[in-house]
């Protein structure tokens, strides 16, 4: 059983919209693992075996141990919600058993991200079902049904229903991002314009700058400098204790 769960359609999009939440909670004294579904290998810029060089340093970076983040291997770009891809992550929620679990909002521009939020909420509910059989490396699974379901941003925004103060993560995500070379141009770095590489919609500084700038925002709505904001599903957050906000 671990305490937190971030699942994202492609390799860096944990690293751009959650890793200082994981960081975070990892200081904290709790425990995180990563499942990717594809590998981004239809990206524009960069290839698979690229990204997934990039993944092992952005691990690194973060100090995630390479057991506690999968690679689903779905086709990028055509996460489709099949039997076959619902079981694999069964597979994965049911490994990690997390008690929190953080994964794509319902609307954003790239396909993928709706697609993978689609997948994860139809495997989040068949994973806590005894009637839906999962077996890893040859043993059977037990049902695991994540308590809490909490959704993050890509491109396009929506209202916050809480914000994640990572302040004192933000250096070590900043480091986490900038493992994947081959896709974003970081701040006071040179631009991945001058590459020999198609330009993209993530590959400019206005990007990143963009990213940066949000970050800043909700850092500063929770009264710190930088946050990550999520958004509910299904209602408000019980509350046992007050004082736990503070
Ligand atoms: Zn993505």
């Amino acid at each position: 059983m671990i305490d937190l769960l971030a699942i994202a359609a492609h390799p860096d999009d944990v690293e751009l919209h959650v890793s200082g939440t994981l960081l975070k909670t990892v200081d904290l004294g709790g425990t995180v693992a990563i499942c990717d579904l594809t590998r981004g290998e239809r990206g524009t810029r960069g290839s698979g075996e690229l990204r997934a060089e990039e993944t092992r340093q952005a691990n690194r970076a973060m100090g995630l141990d390479e057991a506690n983040r999968w690679n689903l291997g779905i086709p990028d770009g055509d996460i489709r919600i099949t039997e076959e891809n619902v079981l694999h992550v069964v597979q994965a929620l049911r490994h990690f058993r997390p008690r929190i679990l953080l994964f794509p909002s319902q609307h954003d521009r790239h396909p993928d991200h709706e697609n993978g939020h689609r997948l994860v909420r139809e495997a989040w509910f068949n994973s806590g079902l005894t009637a839906v059989e999962s077996t890893f490396n040859g043993t059977p699974q037990e049902p695991h049904r994540p308590e809490l379901l909490l959704m993050y941003a890509h491109s396009w925004e929506f209202e916050p229903d809480l914000i994640v103060d990572i302040s004192q993560q933000f250096e070590k995500k900043i480091e986490a991002i900038a493992a994947y070379s081959s896709q974003f141009s970081m701040p006071g770095q040179a631009s991945t314009e001058d590459a020999n590489e198609p330009q993209t919609f993530i590959s400019s500084h206005d990007f990143m700058e963009y990213i940066i700038a949000r970050m800043r925002r909700w850092g500063f709505m929770v009264g710190g400098k930088y946050g990550e904001a999520f958004q509910t599903l299904g209602g408000p957050l019980k509350v046992n204790d007050l004082r736990t906000l503070l």
